[in-house]
């Protein structure tokens, strides 16, 4: 993978490949823009990849994913697996010397995705993805059981994990009824913030 984005040429048009790969122009502003984050800051030293801690599953590795987006490359980056399998987890940040938040560029490239109407490689998690930020926005907290009830009915998942969730049903873990949370309010105006400077349509990504 190294190779193929290492090699960048112009064609007669104007047009900027790399690898032999057509690049999108402004896709790199479009990313930075969502993500607060200056993607020509890193310098690929491949510490975020060194350390994160589901890389091993990733099609595209985190350092990859940074070179490739600021490159243009925006079919690759947003086809890829690797933006959905980001857990969030924050290990790369704390490693990055540039102060890249990786986190922040996947969910934005999560975003542009979703927006796109780019197939997902994962559905189960873009399902869960797509479940857990409609109940935030709907009832202002995460109520846990109708959480699971909707991932269910998405999924065709019916009796997967069906014990473990009586189990912490029993023991009080899974409220019954969802809690009204002060500041319901506000948390739809977050959304519909989030929506506004995404540009358009559903702006959730994360
Ligand atoms: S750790 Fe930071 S600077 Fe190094 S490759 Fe990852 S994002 Fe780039
Ligand atoms: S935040 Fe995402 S990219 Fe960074 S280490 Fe965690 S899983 Fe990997």
């Amino acid at each position: 993978m190294g190779d193929a984005i290492s090699a960048e040429s112009a064609t007669t048009s104007g047009e900027v490949r790399f690898g032999g790969k057509k690049t999108e122009p402004g896709f790199c502003r479009e990313v930075e823009r969502l993500s607060g984050q200056k993607l020509s800051a890193c310098y690929q030293c491949g510490e975020c990849t060194a350390g994160c801690p589901v890389a091993f599953a990733m099609d595209l590795m985190p350092n990859q994913v940074t070179r490739m987006a600021l490159a243009g490359m925006a079919d690759e980056v947003l086809q890829s697996r690797s933006i959905w399998l980001c857990v969030g987890c924050n290990t790369c940040v704390t490693r990055c010397p540039r102060l890249v938040d990786l986190p922040r560029v996947m969910d934005s490239l999560r975003q542009i995705a979703t927006h796109r109407g780019v197939r997902c490689p994962e559905p189960a998690i873009r399902a869960f993805h797509d479940t857990f930020l409609h109940g935030v926005e709907r009832g202002g907290r995460l109520h846990e059981l109708a959480l699971v009830a909707a991932l269910k009915l998405k999924t065709g998942r019916l009796f997967q994990d069906v014990p473990a969730g009586v189990a912490m049903m029993a023991k009080g873990k899974l409220a019954i009824l969802p809690e009204t949370p002060e500041g319901k309010a506000e948390v739809r105006r977050i959304f519909e913030e989030c929506k506004r400077r995404a540009g358009k349509g559903d702006g959730h990504a994360g």
